[in-house]
């Protein structure tokens, strides 16, 4: 069986700046790009707040030029997706999709989360053009336009807040009769006169000709006074939770119970030595291509010391 020094699953921020500083550090590092080519950026459209793009740039360019960077310094990179882990003994195995097995030195386990839909075929035909799942990405340009943010979580609320800083009105769309969120993020929310919280409602819908338009809601579905309307919006912002694809490794690495991978102190270092966590896996908190990146560096920098350390 094949054996990697240094494996990488995963091709977001995290894992192609890991392959970036594996390859320029003589680790021969391999790549496995997984479901998502490209990973979570590839879902929207433009990147204004990468530091180093003055102008933005379209996020799959972005990728396409991490990709390159990593393949200059010699990463190969591959388009299986790894089915099995099995970390009980090194070297670790994995197997992939495609029926391969390899054995790696070292592991960084860079597989991104997934943020929640609700599962309208809506939200797939407007993905890009309107629908988004991250405010700090795409809340930009919707300035003075009519958003709306479904959820009723922290998230939701932040990014409700963060939305009313641009937008001209932001509709909350909450399925509950109240917000699950901090005591403090609802009142930031109930006070902002921009934002209209709309409690019992759920989206059944959107609509529009290029782009978002519109969503049609549904308020208390199923009760005497059930009422559909249309809301009239040009965003609509999913925040109704992420997930974190930790799944195949817990087994060995340790999780929270939200299923991110916990790492020691601020290093990326799980509890199985050799193996390593960057990026949104094990990010609850901040969730940003740029702390991505950072967190690839530091386990492709531990991938190497470890190598180093066991002469491998
Ligand atoms: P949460 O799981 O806390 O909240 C998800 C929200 O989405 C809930 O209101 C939930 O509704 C709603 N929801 C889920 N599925 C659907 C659906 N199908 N249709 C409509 N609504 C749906 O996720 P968050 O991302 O908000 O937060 C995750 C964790 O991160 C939490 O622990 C949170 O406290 C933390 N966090 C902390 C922040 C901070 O401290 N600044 C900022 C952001 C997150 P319901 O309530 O009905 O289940």
């Amino acid at each position: 069986m094949e054996t990697i020094r240094c494996l990488i699953l995963g091709s977001g921020p995290a894992g192609y700046t890991a392959a970036i500083y594996a390859g320029r550090a003589g680790i021969t590092p391999v790549v496995y790009e997984g479901l998502q080519p490209g990973g979570q950026l590839t879902t929207t459209t433009e990147i204004e707040n990468f530091p180093g793009y003055p102008d933005g740039i379209d996020a799959n360019e972005m990728m396409d030029d991490l990709r390159r960077q990593a393949e200059r310094f010699g990463a190969e990179i591959r388009s299986a997706i790894c089915t099995q882990a099995d970390l009980s003994q090194t070297p670790y195995k994995l197997t992939f999709d495609d029926g391969s097995q390899v054995a790696c030195h070292t592991l960084i386990i860079a597989t991104g989360a997934s943020a929640k839909y609700l599962g309208l075929a809506d939200e797939e035909k407007y993905r890009g053009q309107g629908v988004s799942a991250c405010a700090t990405c795409d809340g930009f340009f919707y300035r003075k336009k009519r958003v709306a943010v479904v959820g009723g979580g922290d998230t939701a609320c932040e990014e409700a807040s963060y939305l009313a800083g641009l937008a001209s009105k932001v509709y909350l769309i909450v399925r509950k009769p109240y917000l699950r969120a901090s005591k403090a993020m609802q009142e930031r929310v109930l006070e902002n006169p921009k934002i209209e919280v709309l409690f019992e409602t759920n989206t059944i819908g959107l609509f529009g000709e290029d782009g978002v338009q519109g969503a049609h809601v549904v308020y208390r579905k199923g009760e005497a006074d059930e009422r559909t309307y249309d809301i009239e919006i040009d965003g609509f912002f999913l925040a109704i939770g992420h997930k974190p694809n930790s799944d195949l490794f817990k087994p060995w690495v340790e999780t929270d119970e939200l299923g991110y991978i916990v790492t020691e102190g601020m290093t990326p270092r799980t509890r199985v030595p050799g193996v390593f966590a960057a990026g949104d896996v094990a990010d609850p908190l901040y969730r940003q291509a740029i702390t991505a990146a950072a967190s690839g560096c530091k386990a492709a920098i531990e991938a190497e010391k470890y190598l180093a350390a066991h002469k491998l």
